[in-house]
């Protein structure tokens, strides 16, 4: 087997009509671009951690009184990829290890793929922790390194190095800007309807199809 492991973006991937989730929330919960993007520019001007740039964001819809169901109704207008699950059922049945990484919400997750736990055999996916009347009320960062995100190559060094797999044994399928990185380091990136050149340039193969089943042959090989 070429590739063992198989990784997977979420926004934009695994579900198909998405940028990246945290803007759609703030769009569709009336939060000003003006306030989005200077905590964005603070994050990657190396102001503020990955956790507090979450935890800000957390923060401003908890002010605006956004309750779990708000979150659910915006979950409603996303659709998954096609052949989603018959695709991640070949690569199981076929040994690969399939993991998410992904700078997506759990609750996503929960609402789209309920049964995430048992299609994939790790997911680092970030997390909205409610409170008792359903309010967001905490964000916990749920990738491999946590507080100390750098970057998802990093996080993908991480976990490859703490399962075992080399980086040339891994595949991966992204959309978008936050894949880049790791669409390079891999032995088979993949970008998957990429958002701009910048990502259909750094993978080997580009899918332009919102179908995930078309990976199948660059990964099996058949
Ligand atoms: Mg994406």
């Amino acid at each position: 087997m070429k590739y063992r492991a198989v990784g997977f973006d979420v926004d934009g991937t695994l579900i198909k009509n998405i940028g990246y989730c945290w803007e759609l929330f703030h769009e569709r919960f009336g939060v000003a671009d003006r306030v989005r993007l200077s905590l964005k520019r603070q994050y990657f001007e190396g102001k503020i951690t990955y956790k507090e740039w979450g935890s800000r964001e957390v923060a401003i819809w908890r002010e605006l009184g956004v309750t779990r169901a708000d979150f659910i109704k915006v979950i409603g207008s996303l659709c998954l990829s096609d052949g989603m699950h018959e695709t991640l059922e070949l690569l199981r049945q076929s040994g690969h290890f399939l993991f998410i990484l992904s700078g997506t919400l759990r609750i996503i997750l929960e609402r789209l793929i309920p049964d995430y736990e048992s299609l994939f055999d790790y997911t680092a996916v970030s997390n909205i922790v409610f409170d008792e009347e359903d309010r967001p009320n905490a964000f916990e960062p749920g990738h491999p390194l946590r507080e100390a995100r750098e970057s998802k190559r990093s996080e993908l060094e991480t976990l490859c190095s703490e399962r075992g797999f080399a980086l040339s044994e891994t595949a991966y399928i992204g959309d978008n800007d936050n894949d880049l990185e790791v669409l390079e380091a891999v032995g088979l990136g993949i970008a998957f309807c990429p958002r701009n050149t910048r990502v259909r340039s750094a993978a080997k193969v580009a899918i332009e199809n919102p179908d995930l089943r078309k990976v199948l042959p660059h990964i099996l090989g058949r």
